[in-house]
């Protein structure tokens, strides 16, 4: 199959209106402002591309003919998605609704080079005609654009190449993107977002920001670096060099109440300096007591990702796959 052939705008177009539900091809015409023949057109080759399928006849608004409703075909292209944390690796393989339909975690050895992540993910990802690609999370700063990373945390990591390393090395397309943004994806994949951060508290604390229903990377990719704001002056020292660091904060706290508090009131500025609506919060230190951090928290809608360890590496499969749906 090539899948190069179904990203034209109009059938993205109609993967997203399935997606979200349109069942037939007159349903689909009417919300895309299309025809009806260019619809058929279109579904004709997303059917025989393997993206979609036909499930059955549904009962239209009229008389005439009933209509064949549609669906996303699961197994009709895959992608992976994969979180370079600061101890180990998950991957995720992804089917074309977005549904995990793999995963796995492997451990990466204190001091662990940029070898030795390709090494634990070569095993892991198999291209194939219907692999869209691998989509890599990490810490920041790194820039989107070329895929080159210096993530806090991981010493000797300066200016690493990643998302060239691993189109060689996997022989598949990659993108590079932070661990936040990925899980922020994840999150408003299943559920719309509009003005919302995804607070992610794990070996590194971030955010990933939704603004007005888009990602926010920022100007030089470095937008959600939140763990690295301020909050107290001449605090205990951060792995990205500085002091006082919210996340150096919330590390050093005495106790899981505190570190919530910290956490808190570090959301609170964030808040009102974005005027938010939504909080959502994961990562491994919010997973272990999400009640503390829930009761921390400031007086906006907020909940705890219900995806569980697995979030960051399911929204790096969605940068690319969301791609289809764009
Ligand atoms: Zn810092």
């Amino acid at each position: 199959m090539d899948l190069a052939s179904v990203r034209s705008h109009n059938d993205r177009t109609v993967l997203r209106l399935v997606r979200a539900g349109a069942l037939s091809r007159a349903d689909i015409a009417a919300e895309a402002g299309l025809t009806p023949q260019a619809v058929s057109k279109i579904v004709a080759r997303l059917l025989s591309a393997g993206l979609l399928e036909e499930t059955g006849a549904v009962r239209g608004g009229g008389r005439g003919k009933p209509r064949m409703a549609l669906q996303l075909r699961g197994d009709g292209a895959c992608a992976y998605g994969a979180y370079v944390d600061r101890d180990e690796l998950r991957v995720v393989r992804l089917d074309l609704a977005g549904t995990q339909v793999s995963s796995s975690v492997v451990p990466l050895a204190p001091m662990f080079a940029p070898a030795d992540v390709l090494d634990a993910l070569a095993p892991l990802v198999q291209p194939g005609e219907n692999v869209l690609g691998l989509g890599i999370a990490i810490a920041g700063p790194l820039d989107f654009r070329d895929g080159v990373v210096s993530p806090n945390g991981l010493p000797g990591w300066s200016a690493v190449p990643l998302r060239a390393l691993a189109e060689q090395r996997l022989g598949l397309p990659v993108v590079v993107d932070k661990d936040t943004n990925a899980a922020v994806l994840a999150e408003a994949w299943a559920r719309p977002l509009r003005d919302a951060a995804l607070v992610f508290a794990g070996t590194g604390l971030g955010v990933g920001l939704l603004l007005d229903g888009e990602l926010h990377r920022g100007a030089r990719s470095g937008a959600g670096e939140f763990g690295h704001t301020t909050i107290q002056l001449d605090g205990p020292l951060c792995v990205c060099g500085r002091r006082g660091c919210v996340e150096a904060v919330h590390a050093a706290a005495g106790s899981g109440v505190e570190a919530a508090r910290v956490l808190g009131a570090a959301v609170a500025n964030l808040v009102q300096l974005l005027d938010l609506d939504q909080i959502v919060l994961s990562g491994r230190r919010v997973l272990e007591s999400p009640e503390l951090y829930l009761r921390a928290m400031p007086d906006v809608a907020v909940s705890v990702s219900t995806h569980g360890p697995d979030l960051v590496p399911v929204g790096a499969g969605l940068l690319v796959l969301g791609e289809l749906f764009r």
